[in-house]
């Protein structure tokens, strides 16, 4: 058991921990900094959506994440199991203890299997796949499925890019009508949302690929039960906003949904020949017993940010970036891309004896929906759903629009931006 002391110590070598390293070094290259990650890799997780459609390959998403840690970082390749705020200390699962005057906290979003009775026996086999977690199995299911229903869903936890599970299923229609399948297959998307997107003009957008590709809706939808056995997915229906449907696209009900009453519940099922999920989601079990966690409320187990300066809400010297906080915004990389900065001018005012006022984040948050195997639409919004676009690209495009040009973006331009910039510490 031993003690090391930094001046930044950064939880998390991921999107959050490497983009706030590099950036910290880039404005001040004498701090001591130091990340602590067990990983060997490093995943540029947005491209995971284009791997389950087989329109890139895995290993094209991955590099060494030692590539990544910045110059003059140190590396400590360890798992912490607790958090020490009180005393400004990181316990890692080794016992030793790394003390800090500055802590940033970014050790993401856990999966949870476990979190819809029978997911974990289902998983992985008989056409139940998940691009969050085996992108490659969904392209397999992908490309052997011969025509039936394929059912797309996600949980009622908050998961991490929640446009993500549609994205992948118009990759999926638009697969099934270029092989001549359309016909034969019923595609169904089952979410506990009232609506398929919360933002306009995207909305709309979308809703003209969902007639398109005559995909069935279900809304108010609450996953509670996966039977992999008989490949039905339970559902029970929660209370939709007043003018909303629990059906649409389906008035003649094509899909084979039928209800049942279970333990004094009515139960939704439908069958399908294909599913993929976006399994539940929630803050690392180790952080939320931490004192930096929400203790209760709505939110209970994320982490308590201010939600403009990304401050701990319970210790003032510590910040917080990504996917484990509470910010009322969508989970995404883009969204690390405007946080990272206030989290860096912040520490740097407190570095400096001044107050971390810096509070320049308005919940900006983006998601490249793609439509097609060449059309995508970028979805980008703030805070209480207001939309928000990137200056330069809204001038040469109408971002709200599925494009070609959007496309190219996602496939090449967005890859690029991530490994080249935004890991490198350039803050644009
Ligand atoms: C299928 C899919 C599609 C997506 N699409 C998009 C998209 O199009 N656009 C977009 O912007 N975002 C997208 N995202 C979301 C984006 O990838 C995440 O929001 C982002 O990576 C979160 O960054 P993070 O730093 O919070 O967590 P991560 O990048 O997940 O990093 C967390 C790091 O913490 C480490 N860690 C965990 N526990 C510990 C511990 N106890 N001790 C030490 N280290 C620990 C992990 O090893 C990991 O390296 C997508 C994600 C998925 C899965």
């Amino acid at each position: 058991m031993s003690t090391v002391k930094h001046q930044i110590v950064i939880i998390g070598g991921g999107t959050g921990g490497i983009m706030t390293a590099a950036q910290l070094k880039r404005a001040k290259s004498d701090l001591d900094i130091a990340i602590i990650d067990p990983t060997k890799t490093h995943a540029y997780q947005p491209a995971w959506t284009l791997v389950g459609a087989g329109l890139m390959k895995m290993s094209q998403t991955i590099k060494n994440e030692s590539s990544l840690i910045p110059s003059g970082v140190s590396w400590i390749k360890n798992k912490v199991k607790d958090i020490k705020p009180e005393n400004n200390t990181v316990v890692l699962e080794n016992d030793d203890s790394i003390s800090y005057d500055y802590l940033v906290v970014a050790p993401g979003i856990q999966i949870n299997l476990d979190g819809v009775k029978g997911l974990k026996e289902a998983f992985g086999k008989n056409g139940v796949c998940s691009n969050y977690v085996n992108p490659e199995y969904t392209d397999e299911v992908l490309s052997s499925f011969k025509g039936g229903t394929a059912l797309f869903t996600q949980p009622t936890t908050p998961i991490k890019c929640p446009g993500a599970p549609q994205k992948i299923m118009y990759l999926a229609a638009d697969m099934m009508a270029s092989k001549g399948l359309k016909d034969k297959s019923n595609v169904v998307f089952a979410t506990n949302g009232s609506m398929i997107f919360g933002v306009q003009p995207f909305k709309d957008e979308l809703e003209k690929f969902l007639l398109k590709y005559d995909i069935k809706q279900r809304y108010g939808y609450q996953l509670v039960e996966i039977d992999g056995i008989k490949k039905e997915a339970h559902y029970v229906r929660g209370v939709l906003p007043e003018g909303s449907k629990y059906v649409a696209n389906d008035d003649s009900n094509k899909i084979a949904e039928r209800t049942e009453s279970i333990d004094g519940n009515e139960h939704y099922i439908i069958k399908y020949d294909m599913l993929h999920l976006a399994p539940p989601q929630s803050a690392p079990t180790w952080f939320q017993s931490t004192k930096l966690a929400n203790p209760d409320g709505p939110n209970k187990g994320w982490m308590a940010v201010d939600a403009q300066s990304l401050q701990s809400r319970f210790f003032p010297n510590v910040f917080g970036v990504g996917d484990v906080t509470d910010l009322p915004t969508a989970r995404t990389g883009a969204a690390i891309r405007k946080q990272a900065p206030v989290v860096v001018k912040n520490i740097l005012n407190l570095l400096s004896g001044k107050s971390a006022d810096h509070k320049d984040y308005k919940g900006y948050s983006s998601c490249p929906l793609v439509v097609s195997h060449n059309k995508m639409l970028l979805a980008e919004f703030g805070y209480d759903g207001v939309r928000m676009s990137d200056p330069i690209l809204s001038k040469m495009f109408d971002t709200g629009k599925a494009s070609y040009p959007m496309w190219i973006l996602k496939r090449y331009g967005l890859p690029f931006m991530y490994w080249n910039m935004m890991m490198k510490g350039y803050n644009f």
